[in-house]
């Protein structure tokens, strides 16, 4: 899962990104969307879900020991979200960069947490913070026939 397929556009890096319940809550799926698909990003998987504290563990596993792994979970268990998997250029990093800093408070307006919350703890979006990471939460939250293949016809508009 998460791998490149033949078919799957040119550009085969992924990454995958949750609307958390606030961003759901707060009515900002369609704009956050909205931000990734004008980028020039290809949309390959996405579900709304409301996910089990099993599985929130299990995603923020490097975090077990910080004090705010018990609260990040029951935030982010608290009502639906929504998980994607977008693809194209660099797209770990330039998700990233859209997002913005952990802490809204230091991330500048124009990025979707400068732009949308204000608190570390209700900060409406994840995005993977590396290649690696990426491939490992592609396959916790996707079975691979959840990602679907198919030919951005913009690309040429998009790629050199
Ligand atoms: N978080 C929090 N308090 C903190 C640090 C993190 O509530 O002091 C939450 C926040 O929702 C953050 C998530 O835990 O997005 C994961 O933290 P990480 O450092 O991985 O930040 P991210 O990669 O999401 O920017």
């Amino acid at each position: 899962a998460g791998l490149f397929h033949s078919g799957c556009g040119r550009i085969n890096e992924r990454t995958f990104v949750a609307i958390k319940p606030d961003g759901v809550q707060r009515h900002l799926v369609g704009e956050i969307i909205r931000r990734f698909e004008q980028k020039g990003l290809q949309l390959v998987g996405m579900k709304l879900l409301q996910a089990s504290e099993e599985l929130l563990k299990e995603h923020y596993i490097a975090h077990r020991d910080r004090p705010f792994y018990p609260r990040v979970v029951k935030y982010m268990s608290s009502g639906p979200m929504v998980a994607m998997v977008w693809q194209g250029l660099d797209v770990v990093k330039t998700v990233r960069t859209m997002i913005g800093e952990t802490n809204p408070a230091d991330s500048r307006p124009g990025t979707i947490r400068g732009d949308f919350c204000l608190e570390v703890s209700k900060n409406v979006i994840h995005g993977s913070d590396s290649v690696e990471s990426a491939q490992q939460e592609i396959n916790l939250w996707f079975r691979p026939e959840e990602l679907t293949c198919w030919q951005d016809t913009a690309e040429h508009w998009i790629y050199e």
